[in-house]
């Protein structure tokens, strides 16, 4: 596994590890886990998160376990629970035989509520969901104390008994901790323990109505699994004193709790209600919708786990919340990519260009570069014959200035075959529009270079029209039209943006790509890089979904000019 020299990799909660380790804190041991709810996929953020954990226990010579905190039965799924399985191994991650579950814990969990309830520390309270709440207080106004608070132990053990064995309804009842409701931290005025929930459990099915809140699971779970460094994101900083407060009345082991900035991506929300509501509404066409910012969706756009890993060590820790460009991603997959993606040719709007004087029913073999950054992928032969195709964008019948592509009498390189030169521009009389062009090729050009020495300054893609394979290319733009849709609140959909998928139809990508793999990433010469659709592809209709652009320098000189 790959993984930073602790010397290079400079952050605080690296401190803090170091730092213990050298005071031989907790043995000299280094224990983290990832700790997610299987309900939803994975995304971006939670990738930032594995990394830390799973990066810290692989530079410290520890382990990370991963736990599902599957507390909550109503929102949960064992499709949720294989996806994250899915995509921590994709990403890379292990955790040998580190698998663990908070439901593992229920009778251990169940255990300490009664131990609560017989040291005086819990109590069951009969108010409803909504007087608890208002109860509770608010910020600037202390709580109130419930009139179910001073009920005897004999009591509360033969309630919360008869909670478990399900003699009274959803909602009646709860178990609370007795603590302070007067405190200024409302996480400690009374939090509920346990609730009733007749929900089947996706691991232990009907054994339990009633289930631990996340907050009475969760570092327990830790303490139980000897975790070392609990290390969550700082909406959690407020209930540190909570959980510090169950171990010290438990007298169990303590992990030290670490908060850290959770990642906030522009252009994107990171909240798994959020995603969901757009898998539920149709907005996306599932958690693998490649504009999404899961795992899933990006494995299925294109995005390699390498280019994951890098964005996630380029952010770094911190405490203060930011919001990173998205454009920083997209630069960490452009640059993986780069590396690793083989080079081939594709016309995504095509054009007719008859060759007038190459000889009909000729075909030759051209040999092209697979990878210019690594020549031990070799080369591989295009076809070239008198039709072609090149890209509409690539003719301009009335040039502007600085315009080196095609254009009436100017010549340009095909990229590995030929000079050619535009000889005449035909257009349907009905429309005006240009349905072919004719050229003519110098034969003395072949491989890209004139013997004369003639320059040409521009090089254009094309695919053999007699070869050619017809594809369908979808282009994806963010999903969010506002940097921060996740301030915007309920109204986040409106900032959807409408473009935020172009499908074209009517592509054709050179020959060689009949054999492409599903999942396999292509560059397209000029034109940015693209993932063969893992789900929607098949040999005979090709799919192929762009993960990024190239950066254009076409698109800036054309928009200086449009604009100046
Ligand atoms: P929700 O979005 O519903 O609040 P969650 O983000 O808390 O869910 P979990 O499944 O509890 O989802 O997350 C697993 C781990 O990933 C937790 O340790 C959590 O702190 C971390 N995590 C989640 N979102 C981010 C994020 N945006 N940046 C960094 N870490 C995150
Ligand atoms: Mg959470």
């Amino acid at each position: 596994m790959a993984s930073s020299s602790p010397d290079v990799t400079q952050d605080f909660v690296r401190s803090i590890v170091r730092e213990d380790l050298s005071n031989n804190k907790n043995g000299g041991k280094v224990i983290t886990r990832f700790p997610p709810e299987p309900n939803g996929y994975l995304h971006i953020g939670h990738a930032k998160s594995a990394q830390l954990n799973f990066g810290l226990a692989a530079e410290y010579g520890g382990r990370c376990h991963l736990r599902f905190d599957d507390t909550n039965p109503d929102k949960e799924s064992v499709e949720y629970a294989e996806s994250i399985i899915r995509d921590l191994r994709w990403l890379g991650w292990d955790w040998g035989d580190y698998l663990f579950y908070a439901s593992d814990y229920f009778d251990q969990l169940h255990d300490y509520a009664v131990q609560l309830i017989k040291a005086g520390k819990a109590y069951v309270d009969d108010l409803s969901a909504d007087e608890v709440r208002d109860y509770r207080g608010t910020l600037t106004q202390a709580g109130r104390e419930s009139p179910y608070r001073h009920r005897p132990i004999e009591e509360n053990l033969q309630l919360f008994e008869g909670m478990r064995a399900g003699e009274y309804e959803e909602g009646s009842r709860v178990l609370r901790a007795k603590i302070d409701m007067s405190s200024g931290n409302i996480n400690m005025r009374d939090p509920v323990l346990y609730r009733i929930m007749k929900t089947s459990h996706h691991r232990t099915g009907d054994k339990w109505c009633i289930y631990p809140m996340y907050d009475f699971a969760h570092g327990q779970s830790d303490s139980l699994e000897s975790v070392t460094h609990s290390i969550c994101t700082m909406e959690y900083e407020d209930h540190r004193p909570l959980y510090d407060w169950f171990l010290d009345e438990l007298g169990i082991y303590h992990s030290q709790q670490i908060e850290f900035a959770r990642l906030n991506l522009s252009n994107t929300v990171l909240s798994k209600r959020r995603l969901l509501s757009l898998v539920e509404t149709g907005d996306v066409s599932g958690w693998d919708d490649p504009r999404m910012p899961t795992l899933a969706g990006m494995r299925r756009r294109g995005y390699t786990p390498e280019a994951i890993r890098s964005f996630c060590e380029r952010i770094g820790v911190a405490k203060r919340v930011t919001t990173v460009d998205i454009a920083h991603l997209e630069h960490c997959v452009r640059e993986d990519l780069n590396e690793r993606a083989q080079r081939a040719m594709a016309v995504l709007r095509p054009l007719k260009v008859i060759i007038d004087n190459y000889p009909e029913g000729q075909t030759e073999d051209l040999e092209a570069v697979n990878n210019p950054e690594d020549e031990g992928m070799g080369t591989r032969r295009v076809p070239f014959s008198r039709m072609l195709y090149v890209e509409r964008d690539d003719f301009r019948e009335h040039p502007p200035r600085n315009f080196y592509r095609l254009a009436p009498g100017s010549e340009v390189r095909l990229r590995y075959g030929y000079f050619i030169t535009c000889t005449s521009v035909v257009k349907d009389p009905a429309t005006g529009e240009i349905t072919e062009l004719h050229c003519t090729y110098d034969p003395a050009t072949k491989g890209g270079h004139a013997p004369d020495g003639r320059r040409v300054r521009g090089t254009i893609h094309w695919v053999s029209a007699g070869h050619a394979l017809p594809a369908t290319v979808r282009l994806y733009d963010h999903l969010f039209t506002v940097e921060k849709p996740d301030e915007m609140g309920a109204d986040f959909r409106d900032a959807l943006n409408s473009k935020s998928l172009e499908t074209l139809r009517g592509c054709q990508v050179e020959p060689s790509l009949a054999s492409a793999e599903l999942g396999a990433i292509y560059q397209f010469e000029r034109l940015g890089y693209y993932c063969v659709d893992a789900v929607d592809s098949k040999p005979d209709a090709l799919v192929f979904n762009r993960a990024v652009s190239l950066r254009d320098t076409w698109a800036r000189i054309e928009r200086s000019q449009e604009s100046g």
